[in-house]
């Protein structure tokens, strides 16, 4: 902690998750340590991240993989794969995007925050249904010559105004329009890394910097092997729209680490580990008084990972809202999230120390 306090920064317990504005997640000894070596030689740029991308793709289970800066990069550069093929003429063009196709369609409840970072390529969204509803003929009615992808975010699947992606799917394989799905934080589950593919998406997009726990600042593009090239093709070191989302050896090294982590770990036993930390903070807190408390797992749609244990609290005393901004204001800060009237803790990135201290810290709160 000697670099954070040296700049009078505060470090924090993190019982919100993988957020990127706190940090996103931590990385294994092993991780650092891969970087750290990298950071030592010159190499060959192009080469380091083909090869990398090659490994990680055998490791995934991929047809091919690009690696970036973040997932939001990814999808700035997914756009700009389908756009330009990798064609370099175009790649360079961008995002003046006269006479390539430059429509990206999605369906209207999956617009999130994230999805600026398609608009970076010069394309545009054409929106199909409305929030509560979409038919498959209103996105066959949509596409044109001028569709470039269709965009799929997986955290809004289970809306109401949503299409099951094998519903999409065929709609875009007939002409042969790829499908791209941001599933930054939708680890785990391990499987998901296959599953959008094998569920016949063309590319999809993953955090490095959540719960594959590499660079803050890494990202992987998966999928179709002409697509993850064409992908490079629009990467640093290449001058295209991906040359300001610079992705550097110490990052490739990191994230190449980290995967090979992340398909070794026994996800079991880590399950395990959340489920007693949730259990035994719900505990603490029901003993201690001053909250309804319970366990459960997220019930609403876009809340990832969905698959881990949480305790949910609803305060007697105050706000949810004001018991989390005063545990923000501990030394140590302590975060935490807030659903409706009821703070939530997620397990995912506390140790079971950290876990007993913001057991104490919510119940010191109460
Ligand atoms: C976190 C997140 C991103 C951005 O990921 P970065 O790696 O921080 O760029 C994009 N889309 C969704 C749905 C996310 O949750």
């Amino acid at each position: 902690m000697e670099f954070y306090r040296s700049l009078g920064v505060k470090t924090l317990i993190n019982a919100l998750g993988t957020v990127t504005r706190i940090g996103g997640s931590l990385m294994a000894p092993e991780v650092v340590e891969a970087m750290a070596d990298a950071a030592t030689h010159f190499v060959e740029l192009e080469t380091l991240h083909r090869e990398a991308g090659k490994h990680i793709a055998q490791l995934t289970g991929a047809a091919g993989c690009c690696i970036t800066c973040g997932a939001a990069a990814g999808l700035a550069i997914s756009a700009a794969a389908c756009m330009t093929r990798g064609d370099i003429a175009k790649c360079r063009q961008l995002p003046d995007t006269t006479g390539m196709p430059d429509e990206i369609l999605v369906l209207k409840c999956h617009r999130i925050l994230y999805d600026q970072a398609l608009l970076l390529s010069g394309a545009r969204f054409v929106e199909v249904g409305t929030a509560s509803c979409a038919l498959p003929q209103q996105v066959e009615a949509a596409v044109s010559e001028k569709t470039a992808l269709f965009f799929y975010a997986a955290e809004c699947e289970g809306l109401r105004g949503s299409l099951p992606l094998e519903e999409i799917v065929p709609l875009m394989k007939k002409r042969g329009i790829p499908v791209v799905v941001d599933a930054a934080a939708e680890l785990p589950p391990v499987s998901s890394l296959t599953d959008y593919l094998a569920r016949g998406a063309d590319l999809v997009v993953f955090s490095g910097g959540k719960e594959l726990r590499g660079p803050q600042a890494s990202g992987l593009v998966l999928g179709d092997e002409r697509l993850t090239e064409a992908c490079s093709a629009n990467c640093c070191p290449n001058y295209g729209i991906g040359r300001c989302m610079k992705i550097d050896k110490e990052n490739i090294a990191g994230i190449v680490r980290a995967v090979e982590l992340f398909m070794a770990k026994d996800y079991d036993a880590q399950y395990r580990e959340w489920t007693s930390m949730s259990e035994e903070m719900a505990a603490y807190i029901a003993r201690r008084g001053g909250a309804d408390v319970r366990t459960g797992y997220p019930s609403e749609p876009g809340v990832q990972p969905a698959n881990i244990l949480r305790v949910y609290i609803r305060p007697h005393q105050k706000m949810a809202w004001e018991v989390a901004s005063e545990l923000e204001k501990l030394d140590p800060q302590v975060y935490v999230g807030i659903s409706g009237d009821e703070l939530v803790l997620n397990p995912q990135c506390l140790t079971a120390e950290e876990a007993r201290l913001v057991a104490q810290a919510v119940s010191g709160v109460l």
